[in-house]
């Protein structure tokens, strides 16, 4: 994963077209779609991610989460590996920091200001459009410990009935400690567990607390009144997991609760999956604050992915059932295309932008029609792509530059410089290129998707 310290690269600085929150299908999508929109004729989008954990791809890493069709199937890694493959060929950044915050700024032009991680690591970044792809919760190292302790409810109530019964005879007869992590809805498992623990004949407290739940303080209130939870209060206990720990398989938790850190030693937790299907984890303050959510907490979308914030899109998960991996994918996509309309339209002014192989409009096009063009006199460029990419696409039409030259002329192309008129001026009086000879370059750098407006 790219980091904000490789290359040097100060990504504070720069202000994207678009951040995204969440590098899992929907969110690697959407990064991905930004940057592309269409092959030929179109401006890309500078974008950035953002993942809690330190693995990118989200859900589709596990087991369970495949592109399935009747007849075919992507397996695990397969899929995200081919996001993965795009995301570099783009040099689009993803940064392994938990987002906590977003706020649209009136001052600065009312772009987003999007606040992440927290304590000595906390950082802020810009951007013009943002799009939540959160899922169902914020996922930390989980992924090191799949199917070494960390197991996920999947495959309908008749595979979680066995799982848990299995994983509650494992730890009674084999004296570990197993829990369910999951929320309120998880409660809807008691009868799984006590079946389990009556029908194993397993002494409660052997086992107990068997739930960890992750509730704030309403829900906890509402959770303690019900006659369930009085009857069986032994078997629950509070706060959320943050991290998970052990050598070659799980040994311990780190879990969250009212601000305060414990340690639980833990051989086996079931994330239930089920319970964030229902209400999701989602604690990403937002600012003004606005009636985007349902009921249940997800993100209320039109059909373009937009919801009542100017600017902020949603897809995937995080916008409620269906969940599948295919509909995360076509949600981001969808997501991506309204955030450029909205950045072309709104943010940048450019009236001739082009989302579509073939524009559906009656009109006939002129003898010299472009889709894009570029004026050096009122465009700043931003560079996307790393010099030695823009090296690969600049050398054949430099070719009778000297070397010395054209080195020094890479430099106004590095990674997310921001290249003005000024730039042009003294790039075109030191390298003795015409103005328009560089315009021409700078399209042929924007087809190529190396740089886009800034
Ligand atoms: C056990 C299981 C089996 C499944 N099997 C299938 C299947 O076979 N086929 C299928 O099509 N679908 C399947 N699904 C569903 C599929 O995995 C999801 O629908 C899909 O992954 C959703 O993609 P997403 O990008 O919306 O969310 P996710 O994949 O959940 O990705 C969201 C990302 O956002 C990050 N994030 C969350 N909050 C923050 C924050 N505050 N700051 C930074 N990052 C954050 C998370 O860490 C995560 O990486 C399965 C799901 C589960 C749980």
């Amino acid at each position: 994963m790219s980091q904000t310290t490789k290359d040097n690269i100060n990504y504070k600085d720069f202000i994207f077209d678009t951040a995204v929150i969440g590098a899992g299908p929907a969110g690697l999508s959407a990064a991905i779609r930004a940057r592309f929109i269409k092959s030929h004729g179109a401006y890309p989008m500078s974008a950035i991610v953002f993942d809690s954990s330190e693995t990118a791809g989200g859900l589709a890493n596990f087991g369970g989460s495949k592109l399935t069709g009747p007849s075919f199937q992507l397996e695990r890694g397969e899929l995200v590996s081919k996001l993965l493959k795009d995301i570099q060929l783009f040099d689009i950044p993803i940064i392994s920091q938990k987002v906590t915050e977003i706020k649209k700024s009136r001052r600065a032009g009312e772009e987003f200001i999007i606040k992440a991680a927290t304590g000595a690591g906390a950082a802020s970044y810009r951007a013009k459009s943002v799009i939540m792809a959160t899922g169902m919760r914020p996922l930390s190292n989980e992924l090191q410990y799949y199917n070494k302790g960390v197991e996920i409810t999947y495959m309908g109530y008749d595979f979680i009935n066995k799982m848990i019964s299995g994983f509650i005879n494992d730890a009674a007869r084999n004296d570990k400690k197993f829990i369910i992590y999951g929320n309120k809805y998880s409660l809807n498992l008691i009868n799984f567990v006590l079946s389990a623990i009556n029908g194993l004949k397993v002494d409660f407290n052997k086992i107990s607390p068997l739930f960890l739940i992750n509730a704030d303080d309403k829900d906890i209130q509402k959770i303690t009144a019900g006659k369930v939870f009085k009857k069986y209060s032994f078997l629950f206990s509070f706060g959320k997991i943050i991290k998970f720990s052990g050598a070659a398989r799980l040994e311990s938790i780190t879990v969250e609760s009212n601000g305060e850190l414990r340690h639980e030693n833990v051989d086996r937790v079931l994330l239930d999956y089920n319970s964030f299907e229902l209400a999701p984890d989602f604690k990403i303050k937002i600012q003004p604050a606005a009636a985007i959510f349902t009921p249940a907490g997800f993100i209320k979308t039109d059909a373009g992915a937009g919801t009542k914030i100017k600017g902020l899109y949603a897809a995937g998960d995080i916008c409620g059932p269906y969940y599948s991996v295919s509909r995360a994918m076509a949600s981001g996509i969808t997501a991506a295309f309204s955030a450029y309309e909205f950045v072309m339209r709104e943010k940048k002014h450019v009236k001739n932008f082009s989302m579509f192989a073939y524009k559906a409009s009656d009109f006939t096009p002129g003898t010299d029609y472009r889709e894009i063009s570029v004026d050096l006199n009122v465009d700043k460029i931003a560079v996307l792509s790393q010099s030695r990419k823009i090296k690969k696409v600049l050398a054949p039409e430099l070719k009778n530059t000297a070397a010395a030259d054209f080195n020094k002329l890479l430099d106004f192309f590095s990674i997310y410089r921001v290249v003005d008129i000024n730039d042009f001026n003294k790039i075109s009086k030191l390298f003795n290129i015409p103005l328009i000879e560089l315009s021409r370059l700078v399209e042929f750098m924007i087809e190529e998707k190396l740089a886009g407006l800034y």
